[in-house]
């Protein structure tokens, strides 16, 4: 990092940035717990509050580190998503090393990208891993607890230790946020969402997220936290214990669009096909199959409509772990149609003219999740790595 770029983050020091950090007997694992990357959504930074409380009233001794990072403090000053464009969709490779050495008077968020890409690159060097990142958010719907993660085995068998659903592969849908910045060095990412922006209960949903991750991470010893069983507690027996859902299909609301999602839908709310969902442009929308209703859209800002969930058999899960570890991926770029980029070990380009027979179902079960479509071409991205230095 130069000097030129902390010029434009002076606005933001490391003391309002950085909530709290702990150093254990141990010095590893490394949590580091994201909250309010998206400005209108408190219920994580509250929960960060009340955690530091408890930490400090119960003198909690540490094994390994952990660090609060805020996320977008103009736009939680202001009570607003965001200022100029969205900070959780602005975290892509090839667009740092431009950020860096920018030269124009950079967007509102992307000082604070800077600021928090800073923080997080010093504190990858100074501590162990292995690093944990929890990045906490809440829906405009009402919804149960759920984790979203790149789909790559370490994510996988960490977020299978909370009883709550697990959606794979988002990062399809969405471009440049923050945790898929962070799976590509090899780190254990998780975004939790809490519940309902307004419900207090996200609240205490995201404490508990917290607490449990530190004591199953080994940050902390289970002893250390009193009334850990009040955690446990919270995070059980909601809906859908222990499994794992895929996106099987997005509805994207175009430009001028006048969207309106039915009122009354619930995160993971079972849907029939036919099902009357929304109306756009006075036209009724209608569920295209049977699944679960996923991130109906209830504020203005937004592009997604909604999404409509699969559950994922075990026996999926259990074959792409055994096709993963016996690395048959190699053979992917020997297919006619499919290539390595020049240069990069883990994106594979292929022409869906080419290698028609090839669905994404294929790539997926292999740890390839696509991320772009460029020159009539996919471009999938693997999402198993192994540990490696940020830019
Ligand atoms: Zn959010």
């Amino acid at each position: 990092m130069n000097r030129s770029s902390l010029n434009a983050t002076q606005l933001f020091t490391y003391e309002n940035r950085l909530l709290g950090e702990f150093h254990g007997r141990k010095s590893s694992p490394t949590v580091i717990v994201i909250a309010g990357i998206h400005g209108n959504e408190k219920a994580g930074v509250h929960a960060v509050k009340n955690v530091l409380k408890k930490i400090k009233r119960d003198k909690v001794v540490f094994d390994g580190n952990l660090f609060f990072i805020l996320g977008n403090i103009n736009a939680l000053n202001k009570g607003i998503r965001f200022e100029q464009i969205d900070l959780n969709r602005i975290w892509r490779n090839k667009n740092m090393e431009d950020l860096i050495n920018f030269k124009e008077e950079p967007k509102q968020e992307v000082k604070e990208q800077l600021n928090i890409y800073e923080l997080i690159k010093e504190i990858l060097e100074k501590e162990n891993g292995p690093f944990y990142f929890l990045d906490l958010h809440t829906t405009s719907a009402s919804s149960v607890p759920f984790i979203t993660i790149s789909d790559s085995l370490n994510n996988r068998k960490f977020s299978s230790n909370f009883p709550i659903p697990v959606v794979l592969g988002i990062e399809e849908y969405l471009d440049g946020p923050l945790l898929t910045f962070i799976n590509e060095y090899g780190h254990i990412a998780m975004g939790f969402e809490g519940g309902s922006h307004q419900d207090p209960t996200s609240i205490a949903n995201c404490e508990a997220f917290i607490w449990k991750t530190l004591v199953r991470s080994k940050c902390v010893q289970k002893s250390q936290v009193k009334d850990f069983d009040k955690y446990k507690l919270i995070l059980a027996d909601l809906c859908c214990k222990y499994q794992f859902f895929a996106i099987n299909y997005r509805y994207l609301i175009e430009n001028g669009e006048k969207f309106e999602m039915k009122l009354g839908f619930k995160n993971f709310e079972p849907i029939e096909k036919g099902q009357l969902l929304a109306i756009s442009n006075g036209e009724e929308i209608r569920a295209k199959e049977t699944g679960r209703i996923f991130m109906p859209l209830y504020q203005d800002l937004g592009e997604d409509g909604f999404f409509i969930l699969h559950k994922i058999s075990k026996f999926w899960l259990k074959a792409s772990i055994v096709a993963r570890k016996l690395k048959i991926n190699q053979f992917l770029r020997l297919i006619p149609g499919v290539r390595q980029e020049r240069g990069n070990n883990f994106t594979l380009i292929v022409n869906p003219k080419i290698a028609r027979f090839m669905t994404k179902e294929i790539f997926h079960l292999f740890g390839y999740r696509q991320q772009i479509y460029k020159d009539d071409k996919f471009h999938f991205i693997k999402r198993d790595r192994k540990v490696t230095e940020l830019l």
